[in-house]
């Protein structure tokens, strides 16, 4: 006899890492369908880029001053070569990297969609956990405005596709880098001067990422924060234009916006068009979606120029607002059960349920316990809790005749009518639900 496994004790997943187990991963698949569907009709193609990722690439596309890279990457030596490895914390600089590497570009722009699990070592807490994911839209090669309001127009009809409610967006300009350094300059000295109500980590940020501390959630800080000089105000006659562009797409499509001067979000490798959409119904985690244009950024991680324009959407903030706003997500509900009296029958019932699925109907089998098939009380249970509108019995005296019994288990009616076996595919379609 084979040895028992040893039992697991008390082994569970990583903190802040959690299972997505069904019923509720039919949502995910839901929103991946929709989203898969609606990048098409944008034409963004997929991409898929490794998981794991040179720790350099985070630390110069990130910037070294930020969340991510001071404190959230899970990073380690691969145990060979020494090399520094890092769970990707998000995947644009992953995105960068293979269009670089690959010289995507050489043929002219591209536009990129990816889903996929991002890591970051944060204290778990609703809608921030340390395994989590992202659905992000990259369009790399364009400069213009029109491909900014483009993916942001593609990220509203998303919410408009999810059912979702309350969703606004803000935006705001960080400008050319040489307009942020004059921006920092004033600032830092605006800072200096109200050196005494700065925290911690805006003293430390103070001389080596001060935008930053425009972010800051402290609240002493906040009266600070909203005196302090605007970037919007170092913006040059083409940063304005730019941004007056974008403002000007967004208003012809009826897509409403706030204009943040504070909104710079985590990453030090966007300039000009930023944004977020946000919710008030999510609690603190309010923002379900955030990006920017990074046109530096290709060229920091030592490929050819180009400048590009993206978002990442938090999935699970975007499911926790789908489930707030009451949009109707189908249940995973086969469309037919299979009830199988006897298991001597099963040759023959396998055979008719491959025909069936290949016709496109969507049947779960009644299997065995290994002792045996289970009462027919037990067996319409297992039908009805299924949520299949159809039972197929597979009854002696209906095989014995070549045919098999179709119920419905949903309308109240209780109807039955048997089908030749030989002609299941014929039948077969008008199952589905
Ligand atoms: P936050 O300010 O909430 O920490 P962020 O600026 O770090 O967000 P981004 O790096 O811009 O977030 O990521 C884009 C989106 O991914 C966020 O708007 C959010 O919806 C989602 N997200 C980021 N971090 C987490 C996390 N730890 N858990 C769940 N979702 C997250
Ligand atoms: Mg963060």
């Amino acid at each position: 006899m084979a040895e028992k496994p040893a039992k697991a004790g008390s082994l569970a997943a990583v903190k802040g890492m959690n299972d997505i187990l069904p019923p509720d991963s039919a949502a995910w698949e839901w929103l991946e369908d929709k989203v898969r569907s609606l990048m098409t009709r944008y034409a963004y193609r997929n991409i898929r880029t490794p998981i794991v990722e040179p720790t350099p690439l985070f630390v110069r596309s990130l910037g070294e001053v930020t969340d991510i890279v001071e404190k959230e990457m899970y990073s380690f030596e691969d145990r060979l070569n020494g090399e520094q490895l890092t769970l990707r914390p998000e995947n644009t600089a992953g995105v960068v990297r293979a269009v670089a590497e690959h010289s995507l570009l050489y043929d002219g722009g591209k536009r990129l969609y990816y889903m996929g699990p991002m890591f970051r070592h944060e204290r778990p807490q609703r809608g921030r956990y340390r395994q989590f994911h992202q659905i992000g839209a990259e369009a790399l090669g364009f400069g213009g405005p029109d491909v900014d309001a483009e993916i942001i127009l593609l990220a509203d009809a998303l919410w408009k596709e999810l059912g979702l409610q309350g969703v606004r967006l803000e935006i705001n300009s960080l400008g050319q880098p040489e307009e942020r350094k004059q921006h920092r300059a004033e600032l830092i000295a605006y800072l200096e001067k109200n050196a005494s109500v700065l925290d911690e980590e805006a003293k430390r940020r103070l001389h080596s990422n001060p935008l930053r501390i425009l972010d800051t959630k402290n609240p002493a800080m906040q009266a600070l924060v909203d005196a302090a000089p605007k970037l919007i105000d170092f913006l040059g006659e083409a940063s304005l234009a730019h941004f007056n562009g974008l403002r000007a797409m967004l208003d012809a499509n009826g897509i409403a916006y706030r204009i943040n001067p504070r909104l710079v979000r985590g990453m030090d490798y966007y300039n000009l068009s930023v944004f977020e959409f946000i919710t008030d119904s999510l609690g603190a985690q309010g923002t379900i979606c955030a990006g920017g244009r990074y046109d530096y950024l290709i060229e920091q991680i030592g490929g050819k120029p180009a400048p590009a324009v993206g978002w990442a959407l938090g999935v699970e903030r975007v499911l926790e607002l789908v489930k707030a706003s009451g949009a109707p997500i189908p249940a995973a509900a086969p469309d037919a059960y299979a009830i199988v009296p006897d298991a001597t029958a099963m040759p023959v019932v396998l055979r008719s349920l491959q025909t069936l699925r290949a016709a496109g109907v969507s049947v779960q089998m009644h299997a065995s316990s290994g002792e045996g098939m289970g009462s027919m009380k037990s067996q319409f249970k297992r039908a009805d809790a299924s949520g299949a509108r159809y039972a197929l019995v597979f009854g002696g005296d209906e095989l014995a005749q070549g045919a098999v019994t179709v119920k419905s288990l949903r309308d109240g009616s209780g109807a039955q009518v048997q089908r030749p076996l030989d002609q299941v595919d014929a039948w077969g379609a008008s199952l589905k639900a």
